[in-house]
């Protein structure tokens, strides 16, 4: 029998398995993961339909986090291609850069709205000045840095399609989700005297051959590779809990209760599923905080189109309120072997709040309304159209409302009593991130446990790390 420690993982995606690789590559650990789909990789894996490899919307491999991305190419190796990112966003009947830059807003919108654009960013340069206070929402936010006609025009819509009202977000959402330039070097990138910097912009990223589910199933595989096991189908219902300890897992493997004992428990469930566990309804306190942080829901409407390939980017964003998604992304622009040569899919995502109107419509309302705005921006002819297919994921998206941080300070500080779990991940860290965060939680974790630190303090060590992760476009 292995004297080594036992460490169970919750959940198989990138979060979950990155843990799971780091870990299991320390030859410390027993690492066993469990996944509740018959599937591996969470968000970020790929499936079959309909004669194509699909994504579950635009996923790029890009990090500015050191040493993340040699992990990554070290791990897959030939399995990665390097590709030029090319991106926009829709402005007017427009494609222009992003992120934006005033010389091409110019030409896209003409020199009265240009003018206008570099007004309202003075006025706010100008009120900079005298008001150091800091800004109280993501629309301060965004006005302090862009002005008041950009905010409106642009990041007030698209922030809207996708967390909702902007006077209700926190700035943090802001702050994650684009470039921190100081004022001057703003200036200087808007108007194209300065380059963007690989913080702020990616020039290049990876992609899976094979799909983006490549790099979940790499992983999986490392684990593997260093004794560790990943089984799906198994889906956690509970936690046995011994003088505030974790120890062992309640689980369901095919309808049938099965134990996995641990020493340390990694969890990339749901925060608010993980605290339930954890504390049942004992803490009426706890419960209304770990229940009331925020999320939207994913939708992902995909489009067979009979034609080779439509778009010229590979994704592109649109902020306007007459369309639906707030993205397309053509998965063939990643890598043509995806599909067949003669048609092409476009995956239009958008989020949706609990109970909306777009949230409850059919699958066949949401198809007709992608369809009708790929229509009205003149990327296809509804006689090309030849198949749909709609996917939801609920609560994908953390929600950063104006109450977020204390609700989290009192989540973590509660769950942190106990002295063998950790979480790791986009939805179990509550923290809006992509999968090379998620990579980088995982090393973190393991190469702290492995060097003999307690979990509550590489946790907390941890929630100080990701609150500067940057989404980097
Ligand atoms: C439209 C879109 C575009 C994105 N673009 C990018 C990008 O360009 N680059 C990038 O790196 N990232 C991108 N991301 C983010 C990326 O998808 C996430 O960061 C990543 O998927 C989070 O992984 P995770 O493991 O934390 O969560 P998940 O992928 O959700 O994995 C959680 C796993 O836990 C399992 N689970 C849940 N409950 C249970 C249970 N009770 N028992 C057992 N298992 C359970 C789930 O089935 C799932 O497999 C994008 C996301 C979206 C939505």
């Amino acid at each position: 029998m292995s004297n080594k420690e036992k460490i169970v993982v919750l959940g198989a995606g990138v979060g979950g398995l990155a843990a799971g690789y780091f870990l299991a590559r320390t030859g410390k650990y027993d690492v066993t993961v469990l996944e509740k789909e018959a599937v591996i990789g969470g968000l970020c894996a790929s499936f079959e339909h309909n004669g194509f490899v699909l994504d579950y919307g635009a996923h790029k491999l890009y990090s500015i986090i050191p040493g993340v991305l040699d992990e990554a190419t070290a791990l897959m190796g030939d399995r990665l291609i390097q590709l030029p990112k090319k991106n926009r966003l829709y402005l007017e009947g427009k494609l222009v850069d992003y992120p934006l830059k005033l010389g091409n807003l110019a030409k896209a919108l003409g020199p009265l709205r240009f003018l206008q654009i570099g007004f309202g960013y003075g006025i706010e340069v100008l009120k900079g000045i005298f008001n150091r206070k800091s800004p109280g929402s993501y629309k301060d936010y965004i006005i302090r840095r862009f002005g008041r006609p950009t905010y409106e025009l642009v990041f007030e819509p698209l922030a809207d399609k996708v967390w909702g009202d902007p006077a209700t977000l926190h700035p943090e959402m802001a702050r994650t989700r684009l470039p921190a330039s100081g004022g001057l070097e703003l200036v200087l990138k808007l108007l194209g005297l300065k380059k963007e910097t690989a913080d702020t912009n990616a020039e290049f990223f990876y992609y899976p051959k094979a799909g983006f589910g490549d790099w979940p199933q790499a992983l999986a595989e490392g684990i593997q590779a260093h004794g560790g096991q990943v089984l799906t189908s198994v889906d956690v219902q509970g936690l046995e809990m011994q003088d505030g300890r974790v120890r062992s897992v309640k689980t369901a493997v095919a309808g049938k209760p099965q134990s996995f004992a641990c020493d340390y428990l990694v969890s990339s469930l749901p925060l608010p599923l993980i605290g339930r566990m954890v504390f049942g309804g004992s803490d009426e306190q706890f419960n209304k905080a770990v229940t009331g942080l925020q999320f939207r829901h994913l939708v992902l409407v995909y489009v067979w189109i009979k034609r080779p390939m439509v778009m010229e980017d590979q994704w592109v964003f649109f902020p306007q309120r007459n369309v639906v998604f707030s993205r397309l992304f053509e998965q063939k622009q990643m890598n043509p072997a995806l599909g067949p040569a003669d048609s092409t899919v476009i995956t239009a995502d958008f989020t949706a709040a609990e109970g909306s109107a777009l949230w409850q419509s059919s699958d066949e309302q949401l198809t007709q309304r992608v369809i009708d705005g790929l229509v009205e921006i003149g990327l296809t002819n509804r006689d090309e159209v030849t198949g749909s297919l709609v996917i939801r994921k609920p609560n994908f998206y953390p929600r950063y409302d104006l109450a977020y941080a204390d609700k989290m300070k009192l989540v973590s500080d509660k769950l942190r009593q106990v002295p063998n779990l950790l979480t790791t991940g986009r939805i179990g860290m509550y923290n809006y991130n992509n999968s090379d965060h998620c990579a980088d939680m995982g090393r973190f974790i393991a190469e702290h446990l492995a060097a003999g630190e307690a979990a509550p303090d590489i946790w907390r060590a941890l929630e100080q790390r990701v609150a500067d992760y940057k989404i980097v476009d």
